[in-house]
């Protein structure tokens, strides 16, 4: 059970750093920003990252559009562009978990920083004593939060563009704060009743929460836990007598155990529809239109609304 593992707690993501914001000012003056090249593990980090740091820097992203982060393996040469960055911004509490010694590791030398292992855990869902859910840039709200964590890890490295750095995270994020209430208003417009969402895996539940929707994962809250038999047949009888029209497939998981479920539904009778394609902890590729979060969040919303409330 790889969940069992997390690499950072908040503690040590604060004494980390403190510590490399201390080296930092040592250092800072002999790095010229643009030579400074920022290292990303998914794609969401990746715009988060870009959103805060402008042209000032490089950023580059560890996994490519698609690339499903719970199960991503570094490869060697995956290791050696981490080691070569500046600084390592992961979406953490535990998302890359086959990265997790890797980036402990890495941690030891250089600044890496779990931007959602910054978070109050008040505002997080918690999985298992201690282990909180860590698709939280569903939450637009609660993602804007982490624009101050990667500001200041940006300050730390290249303080003479701190201002820039401070006005771009703060513009980030009053676009989540209005991307939050468009989400809230289109989701509303879902007739209570048929607010249920059936997706892939449990990536949904900061979504559900905020925006005021049952979310249901057919795999758990990582794709290395399998759905099991009986879960399958319970989640097939809910969907039978809630009567739900339509389960979602995702960009960065296996349609495997959707299919299983509408053809258990179909079994039983009912036809289950397939929704859009939903971006859940990829966002889309070159032309996709969802090359960025608020880009794949709208596209969600908008697919989960034409699919449960029938809107054209
Ligand atoms: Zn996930």
């Amino acid at each position: 059970m790889p969940q069992k593992m997390f690499f950072y707690d908040s503690k040590s993501v604060a004494l980390r750093m403190a510590f490399w914001v201390m080296m930092a000012c040592f250092s800072a003056q002999a790095t010229a920003a643009d030579s400074l090249r920022i290292m990303a593990t998914t794609t969401v980090v990746a715009d988060l990252v870009r959103h805060v740091a402008g042209d000032r820097v490089t950023v580059d992203c560890l996994m490519g559009a698609g690339i499903d982060p719970h199960s991503y393996k570094a490869t060697p040469r995956d290791a050696d562009r981490l080691a070569r960055a500046d600084l390592v911004v992961a979406s953490g509490l535990h998302l890359e978990g086959k990265l997790a010694e890797l980036l402990a590791r890495l941690g030891d030398r250089m600044p890496v920083v779990g931007v959602a292992d910054t978070l109050p855990r008040d505002r997080l869902l918690e999985i298992a004593p201690g282990l909180f859910d860590p698709h939280v840039w569903f939450d637009a709200a609660l993602w804007s939060l982490c624009t101050s964590s990667v500001a200041d890890a940006l300050v730390a490295l290249d303080a003479d563009g701190a201002d820039g750095y401070r006005m771009r995270a703060k513009d980030y994020a009053a676009e989540l704060q209005s991307l939050d209430v468009h989400l809230r208003e289109r989701i509303a417009t879902i007739p209570l009743q048929k607010r249920v969402l059936v997706t892939a895996h449990d990536a949904f539940r900061y979504f559900g929460r905020a925006y005021g929707i049952e979310v249901i994962g057919v795999q758990g809250t990582s794709t290395t836990s399998e759905a099991g038999l009986n879960d399958m047949n319970r989640l097939v009888d809910r969907v039978v007598a809630q009567k739900i029209p339509v389960v979602f497939v995702e960009t960065s998981v296996s349609d495997r155990n959707v299919t299983a479920l509408r053809e258990g539904a179909r079994a039983r009778g009912q036809n289950v529809a397939l929704g859009s394609r939903l971006y859940s902890d990829s966002l889309g590729g070159p032309g996709s239109g969802a090359e960025t979060l608020e880009e794949a969040l709208r596209a969600n919303a908008d697919a989960i609304v034409q699919g449960l409330a029938g809107e054209r």
